[in-house]
Order: structure tokens, then C-alpha cells, then sequence
């Protein structure tokens, strides 16, 4: 027998492949194999893994969550979801609840001038209004990435 494991160049998920003796593959969901190394025992047809980032190539044991398969696809199903992210001024990590990225998304298709940025605290929202700070990215290709458009 023998595993490997690859990143599907379709939609960025990694699967683990297993080869029996007798050549047959066999591939299963990598999250799902982390996730019952973890728990000591297989996953049940309708237990999910999620990615609590959204980052689909995150598998650490710390980013993943099981839910039922019926909520994460509801979860999904609404388009905004929640995230961790990093503060836009001082790079600490903070979870953007999917209301708060839906209010963020719809304040940037109104285009008020104000400049949207991802910050962890009113702080650093502060420090990123003063116009001193540099954002350590670009929150257009942040959404972009997380939702495909903005
Ligand atoms: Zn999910
Ligand atoms: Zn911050």
C-alpha cells in the first residue's frame, strides 16, 4: 500500500490518495484525514469538515471544524461567512463575522470616500484614518480571494 497526498488544480483542495497492492487508488478528502487522526475514529457520512479561515489549504487541526452537513451547506449558501483575518495596521490575526463582511462589502458599493480597511480594534481603524499608516495589503484582493468578486 502506499499514500500520497496532492492539491486538486480544480479547486484547490488537497485529497489523499491510497494505493492498494493491487494498484487500485482510492482518494479521500485530506481535511477529512487530519480530522479522524484527531478524533481516533472516521467521520460519519453527514459530519462536514469546515475551514474555519476559509482558507481551503489551511488543514491544521486548529482550523477545522466539523458540522453537520445540512448547516454547512446553509453556511455557504449565504455568501458572506466568517473569517480570520489580519489587522490591515498591525498584522494581528481577529475573526470578520460574516455580517460584519457583508456591511463592509455593501459600505464599499457605496463608495463614500472614506477608505474601507480590515483592522483589528477602533485603534487601529484610527491609525488607518489618520492617512500616517500603510496597509500591510490590498483589502479589494483580500475580498477577491475570499469571495471571488467585490
Ligand atoms: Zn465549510
Ligand atoms: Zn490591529
Amino acid at each position: 500500500m502506499k499514500q500520497y497526498i496532492y492539491t486538486s488544480t480544480k479547486d484547490g483542495r488537497i485529497r489523499q490518495v491510497i494505493v492498494d497492492d493491487n494498484g487500485k487508488h482510492t482518494s479521500k478528502s485530506y481535511p477529512r484525514v487530519v480530522m479522524e487522526e484527531y478524533l481516533g475514529r472516521p467521520l460519519k457520512d453527514n459530519e462536514d469538515v469546515h475551514h474555519i479561515d476559509g482558507d481551503v489549504t489551511n488543514n491544521d487541526i486548529s482550523n477545522l471544524q466539523i458540522i453537520l452537513h445540512g448547516e454547512h451547506q446553509q453556511m455557504h449558501s449565504t455568501k458572506y461567512h466568517d473569517t480570520t483575518e489580519i489587522c490591515q495596521i498591525c498584522g494581528n490575526k481577529f475573526i470578520m463575522t460574516g455580517k460584519s463582511w457583508s456591511r463592509f462589502v455593501a459600505d464599499i458599493h457605496r463608495k463614500t470616500d472614506k477608505k474601507r480597511c480590515l483592522t483589528c480594534s477602533k485603534s487601529c481603524a484610527g491609525k488607518m484614518s489618520s492617512g500616517k499608516y500603510k496597509p500591510l495589503y490590498s483589502v479589494e484582493d483580500r475580498i477577491k480571494e475570499l469571495y471571488g468578486a467585490i
